[in-house]
């Protein structure tokens, strides 16, 4: 039996507009409750659900719709939100301790951009601390586990809207992207996952970690769906100085005459070969159909790693000094304000979080700066050079999204440099800011999903998910539901 909440957003949406149609708004959070009812127990996709709150949604929808007004293309559509982003009269944790109570008085520009457009937002999904973190597992509430293995991370930082999109429980869902963490949580649970062009979504409500590479961005089942919300979501906004506009996007070229860029760092990059052999189909299937394949070098793609890693932890020191125990959420009060700060985030952090916040401060001190920040910032600024270079070149980069397909729960937990190598593929794009999207490119012989990557010049977000759109049809190749997901209407 099909439920409602498996069609295309665009038609979902288009049904409950349609005063005449007998599907409401009320019945997909119905819907959707049900699912995160006999599924996220064992999925652990939300740290909250807002279950009152999307049904007086809905029916108010409905109720608009009744009297005739008209509603947007989202209208009606759950949504899945990780928690740090802000929704008003929700709790915003990011996963940690140190916002314990903290519940923000206003939303997100995204969150209510989605909102205008129609969307109910279903409830706030769990993240590696922060947005620290490739599984799910340094969320200070337990991990997330993947749909198509529960003994298996979705990936992260935005391990819990991946895996409520993967298992049924939203069609839409927001998450970040710093350094990979909606593609790669994307690719690992088998859907798509969008990391727009750096500005042209806004950052005001996302709780900062690295600004200069922060970027929400949609996870779908479909990029048709995923363009849905990023067409809410994007545009100038007066609350974020660096958001803008981008001229309206070359249509989709079709295949014929495209130019894909085939980066000699970026093939097998030490990883799986069932990855490797998936993306490859991928490339045959595109070429199959008129594309030509362009042979690219990016030597810099190479320290994409060590500069990541040195930016994002200084940007995050900086940024995460505002949680002191003053403003927000939790406290540990002291005698005097510097114990106060000291135990505050002694007893709120986590090790992951305290590992960046170290590594950045020293990266930023005097003395070190120079060696550390301001080469890592140098390498950044000859990074998108030679990606504007590429791309003068190819219309598009295909690449794999992740190394490797899902790993086992604890298996990397233990290892910090290991985690990291898993954003070996997606940190250039952030570095860049260029857009990139993670595809579905079917399954491993033991039925973990793989992604493709899609790479384009700045602005061309379009061209993207137009181009992973064609990966699907010629391929054949696009999400399918996880087991567990079978289990419930
Ligand atoms: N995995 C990367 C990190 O740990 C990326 C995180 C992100 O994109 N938020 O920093």
């Amino acid at each position: 039996m099909t439920s409602p909440l498996d069609l295309p957003v665009a038609e979902m949406a288009a049904r409950v507009a349609d005063r005449h149609d007998s599907l409401k708004a009320a019945d997909l959070v119905d819907a959707a409750l049900a699912r995160v009812r006999a599924l996220d127990g064992r999925v652990r996709a939300f740290l909250h659900v807002a279950e009152e709150g999307a049904r007086r949604a809905a029916e108010a929808l409905d109720a608009r719709v009744a009297r005739g007004e008209a509603v947007g293309p989202l209208a009606g559509v759950p949504l899945a939100v990780k928690d740090n982003l802000a929704v008003a009269g929700m709790p915003l944790t990011c996963a940690s301790k140190i916002l314990g109570g903290y519940v923000p008085p206003r939303d997100a520009t995204v969150v209510a951009r989605a909102v205008a457009a129609g969307a109910i937002v279903l409830g706030k999904t769990n993240l590696d601390e922060f947005a620290m973190g490739s599984s799910t597992e340094n969320s200070a509430f337990g991990p997330t586990r993947n749909p198509f293995d529960l003994e298996r991370v979705p990936g992260g930082s935005s391990g819990g809207s991946a895996a409520a999109v993967a298992a049924g429980m939203a069609p839409l869902a927001l998450g970040s992207d710093t350094g990979g963490s909606v593609r790669q949580p994307a690719a690992l649970c088998g859907i798509v996952g969008h990391k727009p062009t750096y500005g042209r979504v806004s950052r005001s409500g996302l709780v900062a970690f690295a600004s200069s590479l922060d970027q929400v961005g949609p996870f779908a089942r479909t990029t048709q769906d995923a363009a849905a919300l990023l067409r809410a979501i994007e545009g100038p906004d007066p609350l974020d100085a660096t958001s803008r506009a981008f001229p309206a996007a070359r249509p989709a070229a079709g295949l014929s005459g495209l130019r894909v860029g085939v980066v000699e760092e970026l093939e097998g990059a030490g990883g799986d070969p069932e990855v490797a052999a998936a993306v490859g189909r991928v490339r045959a299937a595109l070429l199959a159909r008129g594309a030509t394949a362009v042979p690219l070098s990016l030597p810099l793609s190479k320290a994409g790693i060590p500069v990541y890693y040195l930016v994002a932890p200084a940007e995050c020191s900086s940024n995460l000094a505002r949680f002191d125990g003053m403003r927000y959420g939790a406290r540990v009060d002291a005698p005097e304000v510097e114990p106060l700060y000291a135990r505050t985030r002694d007893a709120g952090f986590g090790a992951e979080v305290k590992r960046r916040v170290l590594l950045g401060t020293f990266a930023l001190s005097a003395g070190y700066a120079d060696a550390y920040y301001k080469r890592a910032m140098a390498v950044k600024t000859r990074l998108r050079v030679e990606l504007a270079a590429a791309f003068s070149r190819c219309d598009v980069i295909l690449s794999a999204t992740s190394p490797f397909p899902a790993f086992r729960v604890g298996e990397k937990a233990g290892d910090p440099l290991s985690m990291y190598l898993c954003d070996v593929l997606t940190v250039t794009a952030n570095l860049a800011g260029v857009p990139a999207a993670s595809v579905p490119a079917g399954l491993t012989a033991g039925g973990l999903p793989v992604g493709a990557q899609l790479w384009a010049a700045e602005g061309h977000d379009d061209l993207v998910l137009s181009v992973g759109a064609a990966v699907r049809e010629a391929t054949g190749l696009g999400y399918v539901a996880p087991a567990i997901a079978k289990e419930v209407a």
